[in-house]
C-alpha cells in the first residue's frame, strides 16, 4: 500500500468529539518516547504529521488521521510518561478505554514496544486490554537500528515471551531512523483494511 494522502482530521478527548464511524480505523499505542510519532510520520511520509516527543506542548489527545480517504490511523496518547500526575494518568486510562470499548470501526491496535527492552508492566497491561477487546495481534518493535542483527531475534523472543504472544501474533521490527521494516507493517494494514 502506498499512502498518498494523510491529513489530521480530528483531535479528541472524548467520544462526542470523534469523527463519524464511517471508515475503518487502525490505532497505535505505546509508551511515550517509544517512537510512535516517528513511525507515523514515516508511514505517512510526512515529516511533521504526528508531533514527536521533542515538540513542546504535546498534549494527551486521541488524534485521528485520514489516510487515502480510505481509513484512519488513530494516534492514542502515549502512556508511562513520568512527568504527569496520577490524576492525569487516570484520565488517560479512561480516555483510551472509552475509545477501545466503544468504537465499532476499530479493526486493530498496533502495539509499539522498544526493541531494546523487555516490555514494561504498562506495556503488558496495555496488551492485555487489547487481547480483552480482540484488538491484539500486531506488535511493532521500534528503534530496530539500535540492536545488531544478531541481537534482534533474541530481543524479539523476549518481547514475545513478556507479552505472552501466540505463534500467529506478529512482531515487526521497524526503524524510523533507517526507514526499514515499515513496508511489512503497511502490508499488514492493507490486509486488515481489505479483509
Ligand atoms: P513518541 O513519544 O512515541 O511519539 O516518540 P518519538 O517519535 O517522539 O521518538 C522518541 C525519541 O526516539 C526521539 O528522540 C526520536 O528521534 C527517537 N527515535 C524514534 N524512532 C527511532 C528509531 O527508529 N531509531 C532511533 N535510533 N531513534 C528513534
Amino acid at each position: 500500500m502506498i499512502i498518498k494522502k494523510a491529513d489530521i482530521e480530528t483531535i479528541a478527548v472524548k467520544p462526542n468529539q470523534y469523527p463519524n464511524a464511517d471508515i475503518p480505523e487502525i490505532a497505535f499505542a505505546g509508551r511515550s518516547n517509544v517512537g510512535k510519532s516517528s513511525l507515523l510520520n514515516l508511514l505517512t511520509n510526512r515529516r511533521n504529521l504526528a508531533r514527536t516527543s521533542g515538540s513542546p506542548g504535546k498534549t494527551r489527545t486521541i488524534n485521528f488521521y485520514r489516510i487515502n480517504d480510505q481509513f484512519r490511523i488513530v494516534d492514542l496518547p502515549g502512556y508511562g510518561y513520568a512527568k504527569i500526575s496520577r490524576s492525569q494518568t487516570e484520565g488517560w486510562g479512561e480516555m483510551i478505554e472509552a475509545y477501545l470499548e466503544g468504537r465499532s470501526t476499530l479493526l486493530k491496535v498496533v502495539q509499539l514496544v522498544d526493541i531494546r527492552h523487555a516490555p514494561s508492566a504498562q506495556d503488558v497491561q496495555m496488551y492485555e486490554y487489547l487481547r480483552h477487546y480482540g484488538l491484539d495481534g500486531i506488535v511493532v518493535a521500534t528503534k530496530a537500528d539500535k540492536v545488531s542483527s544478531n541481537e534482534r531475534q533474541k530481543c524479539i523472543s523476549i518481547i514475545r515471551k513478556t507479552l505472552k504472544l501466540s505463534a500467529e501474533d506478529k512482531v515487526i521490527p521497524v526503524s524510523a531512523l533507517k526507514k526499514t521494516g515499515y513496508e511489512v507493517l503497511l502490508d499488514e494494514l492493507e490486509q486488515l483494511i481489505e479483509s
